[in-house]
């Protein structure tokens, strides 16, 4: 990936500030999403599937709702999507349709226990090769290190009925 900008780090710790406060908070997990837009947070969140018992509510789709209210639109062309994972297949085609200009995330899935990813072998950023758009960009790794250590590692023995997956 190309040099970090300045931004791009301070967006990444506001992102993982939030997966911090959701770790935090009963039900919710720790995964932190920031979408900026001309340099301006538009919309942020992190995962409430438990708390609001809707499976679709990772941070990336809570940080798209709030995005939607606030600039009264669908479609957000020209923004940045900031996630301290690299987002799931859901997540990654809602960017594709949400017009998401760039998608920047921390850890990599390498770094992370399977349990976060839905599929075994798909790379979720195949979605975004193949996508009809050519105006959309992944950054990936960004403090891949910090955002990692927000997550159980991938060789970490968790019991079957432990894994969000299963
Ligand atoms: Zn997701």
């Amino acid at each position: 990936m190309p040099p970090e900008t300045l931004d791009d780090a301070s967006f990444m710790r506001r992102a993982m500030a939030l997966a911090r406060a959701g770790d935090h908070r009963p039900g919710a997990n720790p995964i932190g999403c920031v979408i900026v837009l001309n340099g301006e947070v538009v919309g942020e969140g992190h995962n409430e599937v438990d708390v609001r018992h809707d499976p679709t509510a990772h941070a990336e789709i809570v940080a798209m709702r709030r995005a939607g209210e606030r600039l009264g639109e669908s479609e957000f062309r020209g923004a940045t999507l900031y996630s301290t994972l690299q987002p799931c297949g859901m997540c990654t085609m809602a960017s594709i349709w949400a017009k998401i200009g760039r998608i920047v995330y921390g850890a990599e899935r390498d770094q992370v226990h399977p349990m976060y990813f839905e599929d075994r072998h798909l790379d979720t950023m195949d979605f975004v090769r193949d996508a009809f758009r050519d105006d959309l960009s992944v950054d990936g790794g960004l403090l891949a290190e910090e955002c990692a250590e927000l997550y159980i590692g991938p060789d970490k023995d968790v019991p079957r009925d432990e894994q969000f997956n299963r």
